[in-house]
């Protein structure tokens, strides 16, 4: 998969990405991830791509051209039109059920606003889709582009060690992910619950799926109404007078 991002401060995304996973991961081609600067694409001798906003108010807006031969310029170096998203406070709140969908798509753009954000034109001909990572405002879509970009790279066959990795964290099922231990097996008197010191993989497994349903109810148990639970999931929760 590659994504493509296209920005006014590419370094800055560069840089994110080229750490840790994300980065071991890109060297070793397992996703593609490329950030364009913007200002490339403005069409004055002063590389301008924001102006005042019309009907007044105080701050300034990305202009549509600039944008629009950014995205030009990608598809056809693409061969392709792929799927354009802008990071917007007014888009669609960011879920994991999402994040997977993307992953299986061959390329996405992703649009970082700055400023008061980007002329709506752009927004309505090009754009297929506005992501928000959560209702509050961010100077820039610089950090939720990194979160969109870390969190779908990490969903594509080879970037994470063992899918194995995101299939048992927090949302892949819908549920919470059950909580964790470390060596040492006590720390400050505190123990690692014995079960997990006991080798007995079968136990193990149903600790961490009745732990994973309790985390689930303890922090976020709106949850609970859509995660497809099983009839012993249900039992469980009864007794614990969950449901
Ligand atoms: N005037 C805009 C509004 O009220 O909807 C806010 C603009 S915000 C200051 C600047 C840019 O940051 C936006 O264009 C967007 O790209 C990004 N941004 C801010 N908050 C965001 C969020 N919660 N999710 C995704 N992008 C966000």
């Amino acid at each position: 998969m590659r994504i493509d991002i296209i920005t006014l401060f590419p370094e800055m995304c560069d840089a994110v990405l080229s750490e840790s996973v994300i980065g071991r991961a890109r060297r070793k081609g397992a996703v593609e991830l490329e950030c364009h600067q913007l200002r490339d694409f403005a069409f004055d001798k002063h590389k301008r791509v924001d102006d005042s906003t019309y009907g007044g108010g105080m701050g300034m807006l990305m202009m549509a051209e600039p944008i629009a031969l950014c995205f030009e310029d990608l598809c056809e170096r693409l061969g392709k039109r792929p799927h354009f998203i802008y990071m917007s406070p007014k888009g669609k709140v960011l879920t994991q059920q999402r994040v997977r969908e993307l992953a299986q798509l061959d390329n996405i753009v992703i649009l970082c606003g700055h400023y008061e954000g980007v002329d709506q034109r752009v927004l309505d001909e090009l754009v297929d889709e506005e992501i928000s990572i959560g209702d509050f405002v961010l100077t820039g879509g610089e950090l939720p582009a990194l979160v969109l970009a870390d969190s779908v790279s990490r969903m594509i066959p080879g970037v994470l060690s063992d899918d194995l990795c995101f299939e048992e964290e927090s949302h892949y099922n819908g549920l919470l992910e059950y909580p964790q231990y470390t060596k040492p097996a006590v720390w400050r008197g505190k123990e690692v619950p014995e079960v997990l010191l006991s080798g007995h993989h079968a136990n193990i497994e149903q600790w961490r799926r009745e732990n994973s349903l309790l985390e689930t109810a303890r922090l976020r148990p709106d949850m609970l109404k859509s995660a497809a639970l099983t009839e012993k999931d249900i039992k469980f929760l009864r007794s614990k007078g969950i449901i």
